[in-house]
């Protein structure tokens, strides 16, 4: 069957690119008094054009039959569909090639739903360290009070390497869920997506295999795409890169069809959905999401070489000045098609170092999140990642002069003049 023209891919034989059709997938306007731009569709509820009409979508909805060939679930009500949210969730699943999405109001709405749609009591979790500090809280504190049992293994080494410790700590519980964040937060460690799927399906029973699910909050949906390298479900916090303004808080899982089924379904009773205002800002965001990512990422390469330099500077931890001589170097080169704009580096003098020069930025702002057009730096080991005790942040690399550095779209000239100054307070 033709494809309808807004959703269309191809122009002739020729595909297009995501960025080219940011601007108008999935959306008609012939539905919408010929709008060029998609309105916001403000609304708890829909007509139905007839009784008939709303019992097949209700039929649709509550999985009570099979949709026939072309049929799409008609427009109910605002928790279950919306068209932002739908439009929203088609354009999205163009960049990771996903076949289907769900949008969520925060990235932790999204994670928390993921999860709780995998897991029951007596399970157990296989998750990477270090995690967004929330995500490491939910499954280490908030998913053991149900029961679940959490299995963490340190992000940055050989999955062969990790593979007996974590089948033996797993014992005889079920795993549906392996749970990743690669590069990691805040250390950019990174784990072998493809060899962590193999490993993941000979944690199975009974013909059932884990579910890999990637936070691909750091990189995408630009420069790593985890569903082409064997993942089930990508999440994201929408409220970095995609939305990408710091002004609204959104999250996504995109994955396959049949994936999506609990998560999609789970959403609708937990009613974690984003709404239609954020939404529409999040399509708007979508369309300068690669011009914006782009000129990040080229900021954030000068950055980190006049890090790499600077005398009261220790280490730093970004992904284009990893060398080939570095174990992670073939797992970037692999997986990963840019370097990002997120940067941990260590200062001189410990916590004291790092709040001396959060306290001398001018341009940079101090606050917590990333992915957005200004330059933010944080604490992790006093602000985000504040939950994780203090032995296991020095494990996983969070010492107390790190620093994270989300770079913007500033000049960057600019940033490295506020750098240069705030490093001389150190
Ligand atoms: N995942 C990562 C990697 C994050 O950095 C964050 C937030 O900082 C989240 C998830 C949670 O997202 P949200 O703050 O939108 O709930």
């Amino acid at each position: 069957m033709p494809k309808a023209k807004y959703k269309e891919h191809h122009v002739g034989d020729h595909a297009l690119r995501p960025e080219s059709l940011m601007m108008g997938y999935g959306y008609d306007p012939r539905l919408s008094e010929g709008a060029a731009k998609c309105p916001i569709f403000q609304t708890s509820t829909f007509v139905f054009p007839t009784a008939e009409a709303g019992k097949a979508y209700f039929q649709l909805a509550y999985g009570l039959r099979e949709a026939s060939p072309g049929e799409e679930l008609g427009l109910i009500y605002s928790r279950l569909n919306n068209p932002d949210l739908e439009i929203l969730e088609d354009r999205l699943g163009l960049w990771d090639g996903a076949e289907a999405g769900a949008v969520f109001a925060s990235g932790m709405a999204a994670i928390s739903t993921a999860l709780w749609a995998y897991l029951r009591p007596g399970d157990a979790i296989v998750f990477s360290e270090p995690l967004y500090g929330g995500t490491e809280h939910f499954i280490r504190t908030v998913l053991p009070e149900f029961g679940i049992t959490p299995v963490g293994f340190p992000a940055g080494h050989a999955v062969a390497d990790l593979a007996s410790d974590i089948r033996t700590r797993v014992g005889r519980r079920r795993v549906p869920v392996v749970y990743i964040e690669t590069p990691a937060n805040p250390t950019n460690a990174m784990i072998d997506i493809a060899d962590l799927a193999a490993f993941g399906k000979t944690l199975g029973s009974d013909g059932a295999r884990p579910v890999l699910m990637v936070d691909n909050t750091f990189l995408g949906p630009l420069w790593q795409h985890p569903l082409r390298c064997g993942a089930d479900l990508v999440i994201y916090s929408a409220t970095k890169f995609i939305g990408g303004h710091s002004d609204l808080v959104a999250g996504a899982v995109l994955g396959t069809t049949q994936a999506m089924v609990p998560v999609r379904t789970l959403r609708t009773f937990m009613g974690t959905m984003a709404d239609a205002w954020t939404g529409w800002l999040l399509m708007r965001s979508l369309e300068t999401l690669k011009m914006r990512m782009t000129a990040m990422m080229k900021n954030a390469r000068y950055c980190a070489e006049f890090l790499n330099e600077h005398a009261k500077v220790r280490a730093v931890h970004y992904l284009g000045l990893l060398r080939e001589d570095d174990p992670q170097f073939p797992i970037y080169r692999k997986q990963c098609m840019g370097a990002g704009s997120l940067i941990a580096f260590e200062v001189e003098g410990g916590e004291g170092g790092a709040f001396r020069f959060l306290n001398a930025l001018k341009l940079v702002k101090l606050a917590v999140s990333l992915g957005g057009t200004e330059s933010l730096a944080e604490h992790p080991g006093s602000m985000t990642h504040a939950d994780v005790p203090p032995a296991d942040q020095a494990r996983m690399g969070i010492t107390p002069g790190l620093i994270r550095l989300s770079v913007g779209v500033e000049h960057f000239e600019d940033l490295i003049a506020d750098l240069a100054l705030a490093l001389d307070a150190v």
